[in-house]
């Protein structure tokens, strides 16, 4: 008989790597809740069209990424390959942007990509994300650029480089699109990348084959195109950030793998990942509302990838956040002894002692083995004997220190003990 194993691209999350995800997830979550953002969840798949038209046809997550399929029922699916399609169509659906606006959100969760795993590129990975929608305010894309380099800040990883773009508004890009296109039509293109500079040439730019190095790297740069208002909310957004003391670079190339960026787009870069050095990344998205099928609705967002982020914290040799130790085990020896350490660790663990004990009727050697292995502090022994007489064993495992502590005493001396070690 066969085993199965976790399908190509993915992997198991496990104790204790498990423990520094879920701290990752917190530590992003932290500042958006301290700014005013709202908890979303919204379904892992949604209509393969939403992404499609919202993520944008020309781009590699639609063209080659998507794990999309046909329900029982007939319907087209699409597993969410990332979180702002969903989000904006939840925000439509339910008219939060009729209320006060900005609308700010955040979210948690799992996306699916078909690419080709490696170190840092998953099949399924998770990513924690956040959402302005109803503003155009330049101090909006701002203050997510804060929030996020907070998060970074707050888990200790001191190797994170914000990248700066503005992509311009329909008021640059036209002239851009036009001047960009020329460019590409000097050379020599195959026809994927030919099609591809005709529907989104901004795309082209994003190619890293290195066949495309001269030509990306001649052509014309969007900031000489910008319009006197995309030029005014970079500069605006630039001031803010200098204001908040944080340190950016301009990477006037920068293009981001989905179509729906407008102005202000961004990426959070460590150097300690190899090639996949991006940890993050977002930006404005005004015309996306409109894309799906929505009324206008300007917007701002990002997503940080926590998978990578834990990558990084381990290049960095940051010690992982780890779980939440044990303060005790508790070590029954004999099945009187059995019921009444049952009773006890769940007495104890009300009054918040992390606590575990030896199940399956272990021996004192096996036993005091599990609690050494535990990572508790004190070890509670009580044989039948101890029961008769009243009283437990308290030891303190790293000295091998022991007292007999009152039974009925016991929780209340535990807890002071752990208090005051
Ligand atoms: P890349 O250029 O590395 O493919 P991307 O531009 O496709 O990244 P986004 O769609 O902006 O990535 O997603 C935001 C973040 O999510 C990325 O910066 C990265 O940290 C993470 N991420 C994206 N795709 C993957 C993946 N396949 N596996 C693990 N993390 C990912
Ligand atoms: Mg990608």
């Amino acid at each position: 008989m066969s085993t199965f194993a976790a399908p190509k691209g993915t992997f198991d999350l496990l104790p204790p790597r498990g423990e520094a995800f879920l701290a990752v997830r917190e530590a992003i979550a932290a500042p958006l809740r301290r700014a005013g953002y709202g908890y979303v969840e919204t379904p892992a798949f949604e209509e393969t069209a939403l992404f499609a038209r919202g993520v944008g046809e020309s781009t590699d997550i639609v063209t080659k990424e998507m794990y999309s399929f046909e329900t029982r029922g007939g319907d087209q699916v699409t597993l969410r390959p990332e979180g702002t399609a969903g989000v904006l169509r939840a925000v439509l659906e339910h008219h939060l942007d009729k209320g006060g606006l900005p609308v700010k959100l955040w979210y948690s969760g799992s996306y699916y990509r078909y690419e080709r795993p490696q170190k840092g590129r998953y099949r399924h990975f998770s990513q924690v994300g956040a959402e302005a929608l109803g503003t155009e305010d330049p101090l909006v894309d701002a203050e997510l650029v804060v929030l996020a380099m907070e998060a970074y800040r707050a888990l200790g990883l001191t190797r994170v480089r914000l990248l700066l773009n503005s992509l311009g508004s329909a008021q640059s890009r036209p002239a851009y699109r036009d001047a960009l296109q020329a460019h590409l039509a000097t050379a020599d293109l195959d026809p994927e990348t030919r099609r591809r500079a005709e529907i989104n040439p901004l795309r082209v730019l994003d190619d890293k084959r290195p066949e495309l190095a001269d030509l990306i790297a001649s052509a014309p740069l969007l900031q000489d195109f910008l319009s006197a208002d995309d030029r005014a909310h970079h500069d605006a957004v630039r001031t803010a950030l200098a204001d908040a003391g944080v340190e950016w670079e301009d990477a006037p190339r920068l293009v981001r793998g989905l179509d729906y960026y407008t102005r202000t787009t961004f990426e959070f870069v460590h150097d300690g990942l190899g090639a996949q050095s991006a940890v993050g990344g977002g930006g404005r998205y005004d015309g996306l509302a409109e894309s799906i099928g929505g009324p206008r609705l300007p917007g701002v967002g990002w997503a940080l990838g926590v998978d990578r982020t834990v990558l990084a914290l381990e290049a960095e040799g940051r010690a992982l956040p780890g779980a939440t130790p044990l303060d005790l085990f508790v070590v029954p020896l004999g099945e009187a002894a059995r019921r009444r350490c049952a009773a006890l660790v769940t007495g104890l663990r009300r009054a918040g002692v992390a606590t575990d004990m030896a199940y399956d009727g272990r021996g004192v050697k096996g036993a005091m083995k599990a609690a050494d292995r535990s990572g508790a502090a004190y070890a509670v022994i009580l044989g039948d004997r101890d029961l008769e007489a009243g009283a437990a064993q308290v030891k303190h495992l790293a000295s091998g220190e022991q007292t007999a502590v009152p039974l009925d005493d016991l929780v209340p001396h535990l807890v002071t003990l752990l208090e005051n070690p």
